[in-house]
């Protein structure tokens, strides 16, 4: 390895390639410290040039590489595994903003730029660019690609993959491919594109994307609406999209149990709402015209909800403060249900109109099967995807419900393949789900997948052990 690590030096240079155990320590544990890897060196090139170079040395000495972003993923994938034998591939020096074309609407970026940054630099120019996640200061352009991120904003916008219309990517030999192409329409032949989002790493690197831009919107409003049920919360969504047809940019639901954990763990952030109700729904309005037409889209939705009694109750924030503490709320779930315990987490989606009897025929199959467990349900509704966790009983130990993991999932995936849903919908399958996938996909599935794989990276050096197994 000596000769494969003094070729990199001399590639990007030295102080880039990273071997000393304090240094590359951050590059090999996963978000959540779940897992901590192992790999011989932490690889920083700082343009798709260097990113070539390395990767045809990783062909040549025939070196597995793990890209990494800001590794925030939540499957394992941006993490080696703990043989020693890959390179991590740090992308995050590729941060430059190549342009942005406010003609075209699109703007063109390295991929280790922060989200936030190029959030911050379309709204610079005037436009928006959609796509946004809790991790949004921390993850980057070209990890969200590959793990086709989705966000908040992906009923109005779509996920990562609708909003890149090209790519820059460095093949697992060494070779650029320039698919840079600010179009809206190309047919000619098989798009390489989608190919590479969403694969996680293991058919190539992503060095450049072009971004689609948006106009910004005029006005955004923001309600919070009590409901009895998660049917009536599908019923409130068929209205809000018929009422406000585009203008509708969120819809997050939240079982009365996200809330009472939020209370409990964060009791600055309680609602004002009298009396307990079993669901909520964030629903937010992104309006192209003006404030005073997005307060009575909003003013009329809502009140047409209340008499239709499809709503019990609403909160409307009156202010930019009010909207951000409603979606503090959401967003404090996560870190509420940390704080409460282990919890035993899907990132599920599913047909929307199946959504009410999927959450109620799988609870009562884990309440069979697991007396006592407690569901944290909240997700992006709009977009079909829950997150449909399960927290132990009461009286329940951690570690003895850690241990019951593989039958909950079997429970919980098993029920929403019957439903025709996905096992995935937002964080991939990295090295956690690649097996559980072999479950659900249809052999000629996988086989295409792996047909894929094998003509792309015969040598199974990029992300092995990831996605496919
Ligand atoms: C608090 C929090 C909230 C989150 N919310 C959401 C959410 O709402 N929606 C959602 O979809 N996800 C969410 N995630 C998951 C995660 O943030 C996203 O998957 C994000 O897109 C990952 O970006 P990253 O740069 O951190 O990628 P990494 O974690 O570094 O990598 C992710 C995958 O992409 C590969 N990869 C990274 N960069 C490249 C590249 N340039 N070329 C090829 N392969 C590459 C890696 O090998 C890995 O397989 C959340 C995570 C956290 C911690």
């Amino acid at each position: 390895m000596k000769e494969f690590l003094d070729a990199c030096r001399h590639a990007i240079g030295a102080q880039y390639v990273l071997t000393a155990a304090d240094e590359t320590a951050a590059y090999l544990t996963d978000w959540r410290r779940r897992f901590t890897g192992s790999a011989f060196a932490v690889v920083k090139p700082a343009c798709t040039e260097e990113v070539a170079a390395i990767v045809c040395l990783c062909h040549q000495f025939n070196v597995p590489i793990v890209p990494q972003g800001g590794n925030t993923g939540l499957v394992l994938g941006s993490i080696p595994d703990a043989s020693n034998t890959a390179i991590v591939l740090s992308l995050t020096r590729l941060n430059r903003i190549r342009v942005i074309d406010t003609v075209n609407n699109t703007m063109t970026v390295e991929s280790g730029c922060i989200l936030q940054n190029i959030q911050q630099a379309a709204a610079d120019a005037g436009r928006l660019f959609p796509l946004s996640l809790a991790s949004e200061g921390s993850c980057t352009i070209g990890g969200n690609l590959s793990s086709n991120a989705g966000g908040t904003a992906v009923l109005r916008y779509g996920n990562a993959r609708e909003l890149c219309l090209g790519l820059e990517v460095v093949t697992p030999q060494g070779e650029l491919w320039n698919g840079l192409r600010g179009l809206r329409k190309d047919n000619t032949g098989y798009d390489l594109r989608d190919l590479y989002i969403g694969a996680e790493g293991t058919l190539g690197i992503i060095t450049a994307a072009v971004l689609k831009l948006s106009p910004p919107p005029k006005a955004q409003r923001t309600a919070l609406a009590a409901l009895r049920s998660s049917d009536d919360a599908l019923r409130l969504l068929t209205l809000a999209q018929m009422r406000c047809s585009s203008a509708l940019t969120g819809f997050e639901l939240m079982s009365a149990f996200c809330l009472t954990l939020v209370g409990r763990h964060f009791p600055q952030m309680q609602l004002s709402f009298k009396e307990q109700h079993a669901q909520y729904v964030l629903l937010e309005l992104s309006d192209s015209e003006s404030e005073a037409h997005a307060n009575t889209l909003l003013e009329e939705l809502i009140g047409d909800a209340l008499q239709q009694d499809i709503v019990q109750d609403a909160i409307v924030a009156s202010s930019l403060a009010q909207s951000a503490a409603l979606w503090d709320i959401r967003e404090h779930i996560p870190l509420a249900q940390a704080a409460e315990g282990k919890n035993i987490k899907h990132d599920v989606s599913l047909p929307i109109s199946v959504i009410g009897d999927f959450i109620r025929s799988t609870d009562a199959l884990l309440q069979q099967a697991f007396p006592g467990v407690r569901m944290v349900i909240f997700g992006h509704l709009g977009d079909g995807n829950l997150h449909y966790n399960v927290a132990h009983p009461e009286q329940q130990t951690d570690a003895a419900f850690i241990a019951q993991q593989t039958a909950v999932n079997r429970v919980v995936h098993d029920s929403v393949h019957s439903f025709g849903g996905s096992i995935s919908a937002e964080h991939g399958i990295g090295a956690l789900k690649h097996e559980e996938i072999l479950r659900y996909k249809s052999t000629v599935e996988m086989q295409l997948m792996r047909t894929i794989k094998q003509a792309l990276d015969p040598q199974n050096i990029m992300n092995p052990g990831k996605l496919l197994t």
